[in-house]
């Protein structure tokens, strides 16, 4: 049976998460810079102790506001992808107002000398026009739906699905999809918050029983299976969180897996 994959991607969201909430204070905002500021240093001595490299989406304008930590990044080997400029949920968004976001953190990435393979929609939500947006500005893949799980696909574009209709369904995009879902994200489990409200704080313990059996599961049942996990330095930088990671890694390279930057796999599957 082929070998399964693993895609650590890392969402360096920093600043931009907070601000796109409707209320926003400096402390929050302080919360987000922890990412930059520990979770990203810590984060690549870890995937250098494993000797692996993973995908970090990194809005632009984390970008403009982190230089020196996001050219750490690529200095280690690692994928930058786009993850729109200034992390606004799109589904929120008119068309052009999406599309002026998506060209700008382009610009970003390319005055840093990257052409993105890849996109990840802010909170892994999308408009109506987010697919043709993808599409339009070439990206080789998405990684934001939860269609599948272990398998990459090329998503439809131009579904029509209503209340009391058959779903109609549209065609199939270039890109490729490499799915992704909430029960792997490590924001959904351990991120706390007041306002809005989340619980948070789950025991890395729980998180790790998950994770490792979505891992085992795909591992004995999928050929060639991609297995994707969703991290963010703000989140998973803390040091029980970390210990966490690696010790999944570890079981996962115990088991044969390989771990993979998202864009070397599209260009894989062609
Ligand atoms: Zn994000």
């Amino acid at each position: 049976m082929p070998e399964s994959t693993v895609c650590l991607t890392f969402d360096f969201d920093a600043l931009s998460v907070w601000l796109a909430y409707d209320r926003v204070t400096p402390a929050m905002l302080h919360r987000g810079e922890y990412g930059a500021r520990v979770g990203v240093p810590r984060i690549l001595r870890l995937l250098e102790g494993h000797g692996i490299k993973a995908t970090f989406f990194v809005p632009g304008h984390t970008v403009e506001s982190f230089p020196a930590e996001t050219e750490s990044i690529l200095a280690a080997g690692h994928e930058i992808a786009h993850h729109s400029y200034a992390h606004i949920d799109p589904s929120g968004q008119t068309r052009e107002e999406e599309r002026g976001d998506m060209e700008r953190a382009w610009r970003v990435l390319d005055r840093l000398g990257v052409i993105p393979l890849g996109f990840r929609s802010p909170s892994a939500d999308m408009s109506e026009s987010t697919l043709e947006l993808i599409e339009e500005l070439g990206f080789l893949y998405d990684s934001s739906l939860m269609t599948d799980d272990y398998t990459p696909f090329h998503p439809r574009i131009g579904d029509r699905a209503m209340r009391g209709v058959p779903l109609e369904r549209g065609r199939e995009a270039r890109f490729w999809e490499l799915p992704m879902c909430f029960e792997l994200d490590d924001w959904v489990h351990f991120q706390f918050n007041f306002d809005p409200y989340r619980k948070g704080g789950a025991p890395p313990s729980h998180v790790l029983e998950l994770w490792r059996a979505e891992f085992d599961f795909m591992d004995a049942n999928v050929d060639g299976g991609v297995l994707t996990y969703c991290l963010h330095p703000q989140v998973i930088g803390r040091g029980h969180r970390i210990a966490m990671l690696d010790e999944l890694i570890g079981h996962c390279l115990d088991a044969g897996a390989r771990f993979e930057r998202m864009g070397d796999v599209a260009e894989r599957l062609g």
